[in-house]
């Protein structure tokens, strides 16, 4: 595009800083690394068909865009985004859109394949997708974000659907994200699509309970994993990493379950009292200061040592990467509940299963998220309305299923939660290929 020299027009300097990070593959260990040999060795475990291994091993489909605004000082911003769909062969794709500076396709290709495993698991039908855009929404303004996402929708559109592609919030985007793209959606449509979109506000057809619905399903198993440990959650100390929708809900709903919720952090770096925080008023202090540091009667810590605090319960609920070899061996956790998507590496799962720390994996324990979401879809399609009760005791009696299916597989086959999940969810995937064979 030919950009006048009128200073309307000049491109915003902090944008082009932001675009020189590539949407490629860089040779460090990304996410995509990890879901990769993640899905190498289950297929080893399940003695997969290496045609089915070699189609799983790619997504579907990968929309590279680029996002195209006016700023608020007039000049042009642009942003690389992406939308990575996995495979479909459930139903129609499904998963959330992450607004950071550093998301990369790889990262939204692992987190897609994530997804694919997760539903599966879940018995959802639907397929992994995932979408990013690289952008600080910190630095943004609410028009300039509300802009970005409408142009970004606006470029994947022919993709997106409520039988094709149905998108949900992830980092750095929220439930007025999700009723941007339903509003982009509908208006580009003719109609109002609902169902074309999943965590939105309640009164435009969200669910009741989406909101703390990742972290409540990520309560019912760590309550499941205590009870096999003899653990009482009374009392039980909690380490929370991320302080946004995932992490802080964790820490309140723990919190309500009588655990004592030690440290928590975000991206400005963390906290730590012995005696206990109350989460709520954690939340107050960082809305006032944009940080949880500071906070009064704590110790301000880094992340990394809030990732090696003595606890029982550790929730990593950040980014991906946070527990890797490097540190493993310092993680002094009883259970470790992955509310985010790849915080620990397979090299890093090796040590801390040698070390009796029973891991419940991200497929599993943010799947709360993504069933939720899917009751959304499915209320939207019948124009229904379910109560909070009804949302939460359908989440609880899936999530239960799920823990316990991966318990007794992960006996069976004598080995970690992680390594039971992905034979689940990889298994029922491809064996649901293998049936419906190729087209054409
Ligand atoms: P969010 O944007 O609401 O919160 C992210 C939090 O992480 C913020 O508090 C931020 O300050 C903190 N953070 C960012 N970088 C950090 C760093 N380097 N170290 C420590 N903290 C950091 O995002 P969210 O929706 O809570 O998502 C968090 C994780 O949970 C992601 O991995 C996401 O994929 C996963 N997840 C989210 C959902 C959902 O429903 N939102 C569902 C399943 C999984």
């Amino acid at each position: 595009m030919a950009v006048p020299e009128d200073n309307s027009f000049k491109l915003n300097v902090h944008q082009i800083n932001n675009q020189s990070r590539e949407l490629l593959m860089t040779q460090e260990q990304t996410a995509l690394t990890v879901a990769l040999k993640q899905l190498k060795m289950t297929a080893e475990k399940l003695n997969l068909d290496p045609g089915i291994h070699a189609i799983l091993k790619q997504p579907k489909r990968s929309i590279t865009v680029s996002v195209t605004i006016k700023m608020d000082d007039c000049s042009i911003g642009v942003f690389k985004g992406c939308r990575v769909q996995h495979w479909d062969v459930m139903g129609p794709f499904k998963g959330g859109i992450r607004y950071h500076p550093n998301v990369t396709l790889d990262d939204v290709t692992a987190l897609a394949m994530w997804m694919t495993w997760k539903c599966a698991i879940m018995g959802l039908p639907y397929g992994g997708a995932k979408g990013g855009v690289q952008c600080d929404t910190k630095r943004l303004s609410l028009g300039e974000t509300e802009r970005l996402t409408r142009r970004y929708i606006s470029l994947i559109v022919d993709y997106l659907g409520p039988h094709r592609d149905v998108p949900a919030p992830d980092v750095y985007t929220n439930e007025q994200t999700m009723a941007w793209i339903m509003d982009t959606y509908s208006q580009l449509k003719g109609y109002s699509v609902p169902e074309s979109v999943t965590g939105k506000p309640i009164e435009i057809g969200g669910s009741e309970g989406r909101f703390c619905a990742t972290s409540l399903g990520l309560s019912y198993c760590v309550r499941e994993a205590a009870e096999k440990l003899k653990l009482k959650l009374k009392g039980s100390t909690v380490a929370v990493q991320g302080f946004g929708n995932v992490g802080y809900n964790a820490a309140n709903i723990l919190h309500k379950l009588g655990c004592n919720i030690v440290a928590v952090s975000d991206s400005t770096g963390g906290i730590r009292c012995s005696e206990g925080l109350k989460p709520f008023n954690v939340l107050v202090h960082k809305n006032k200061t944009g940080s949880v540091r500071g906070y009064k009667d704590c110790n301000d810590i880094t992340n990394s040592e809030l990732i090696q605090t003595k606890c029982d319960i550790l929730v990593p609920a950040a980014l991906e990467n946070q527990i890797s070899i490097e540190n493993a061996a310092n993680v002094r956790a009883k259970i470790v509940a992955e509310g985010a998507n790849g915080p620990t590496s397979p090299d890093a799962d090796q040590v801390l299963h040698e070390k009796g720390v029973w891991l419940i994996p991200d497929i599993l324990a943010n799947a709360g998220g993504v069933t939720v979401s899917y009751f959304e879809w499915v209320q939207n399609l019948t124009r229904e309305h379910w109560t909070l009760d009804e949302v939460n005791t359908k989440l609880e009696k899936k999530i239960v299923k799920a823990f316990e299916d991966i318990y007794k597989l992960a006996k069976k086959e004598e080995s970690d939660m992680r390594t039971a999940a992905l034979m689940l969810g990889v298994g029922r995937v491809a064996h649901a290929l293998r049936t419906r064979g190729l087209w054409p």
